[in-house]
């Protein structure tokens, strides 16, 4: 296929509520929508899940644009390209920046999906029809609201449910939560809140019987997330530190991690998110794939990630109304009994809204290869 036409969207979406973590709020999302399309005009959608600002890691939407427009863009433009798994060989000569490569690549994944008349599920060698899915609750400061909260999620079927720590945010919630739904598969997430020094506290962790603790350590560590997995029986699952199938492999070695939550954005696309799968699985750790507080471009892609076999744990991608007053695309992404049924249409499975797309677009960029 020819890269005939890259259309860049950047998006302003409200979310419904604030989404708090140890490092910051979130309720208005900036972000880019990508639109490739062949010499046959058919349409591939991507998005960058990069945040406004730098809290998650060093790219924003603003480095992913530069990235996309002044890099990414001149390598694959008019480019003729047999299957998607060369473009992470084409944007090997530009050193990280993964969700400005994912952005790019992903949407390549779903055009080349839609002009092979595939699902992206497929595509990529998945075969589950429905995947299961937990919910990612942010920071309440009030007690009673996040059980009620939870209690609301239980309701709705979810399968897990995870709560996001920080220290002096921790040991009593997970109690007051353990206390009120002593059975339900519960996991928190640090977001590299803690260092070693905290290891007495981590250590009491274990008696809330969680399925794992996420990234408890710094954003760029594996060595002591080791240490820590020595005096935990808990298991640790790594987020932030990986970026890569290198660092999968690094981690998995030393014993950081039992678990591996994969984002597409940040490993640097489904191609790199895919080799990770399959190591993991012929290593025997499961994996689940995590959110970056998607629109439904990019909860489709991760839909069509979890469809592959060691996609074993709930992942974090939650109906499109968790997020949205009104979603991008259509149908909107529905959670019912705590399964998405993964779409059959070709490609990510999903038609753009346009009408959505266009009031929440706020710059349109075109680029086209004569
Ligand atoms: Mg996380």
């Amino acid at each position: 296929m020819i890269i005939k036409e890259i259309n860049i969207r950047k998006m302003k979406m409200t979310m419904k509520t604030p989404f708090v973590t140890g490092l910051g709020t979130f309720q208005e999302k900036d972000f880019l929508i990508l639109e490739v399309k062949d010499e046959l005009g058919n349409t591939g959608w991507g998005e960058s899940v990069a945040f406004s600002t730098p809290w998650y890691s060093e790219e924003t939407l603003g480095t992913n644009l530069h990235m996309i427009n002044d890099f990414l863009i001149p390598i694959v433009l008019g480019k003729e390209i047999g299957h998607p798994d060369e473009v992470s060989q084409l944007f090997s000569t530009i050193r990280k920046n993964n969700m400005a490569k994912s952005a790019v690549e992903g949407a390549i994944w779903d055009l080349y999906a839609k002009r092979n008349k595939m699902t992206l599920g497929h595509a990529l060698g998945g075969k589950q029809d429905k995947i299961e899915v937990g919910i990612s609750i942010g920071i309440h400061e009030n007690m009673a609201d996040l059980v009620g909260t939870v209690r609301g999620f239980i309701k709705e079927g979810y399968k897990r449910i995870k709560v996001k720590i920080k220290p002096g945010h921790d040991i009593e919630v997970l109690r007051e939560l353990r206390r009120n739904f002593p059975d339900v598969p519960l996991m928190a997430d640090a977001n590299s809140a803690y260092t070693l020094d905290d290891i007495e506290l981590l250590k009491q962790l274990d008696e809330f019987n969680l399925t794992m603790i996420e990234q408890p350590l710094a954003s760029d560590d594996i060595i002591d997330h080791a240490t820590l997995q020595k005096q935990l029986k808990t298991a640790i699952c790594l987020d932030e530190s990986i970026h890569s199938l290198e660092d999968t492999r690094k981690a998995i070695e030393l014993g950081s991690t039992q678990v591996i939550n994969v984002k597409i954005g940040r490993v640097g696309g489904l191609t790199e998110a895919k080799k990770i799968h399959d190591y993991c699985m012929e290593k025997n750790i499961p994996v689940w794939c995590g959110g970056m507080l998607e629109s439904g471009i990019g909860r489709a892609h991760n839909i069509a990630l979890t469809t592959l076999p060691n996609f074993i744990l709930p992942g974090d991608t939650a109906g499109s109304s968790r997020y949205w007053e009104k979603d991008i695309i259509s149908p909107e992404v529905i959670v019912e009994d705590g399964y998405i049924t993964v779409p059959t249409a070709y490609g990510i499975g999903y038609e753009p809204d346009c009408e959505a797309m266009d009031s929440y677009t706020v710059e349109y960029t075109q680029f086209k290869a004569y």
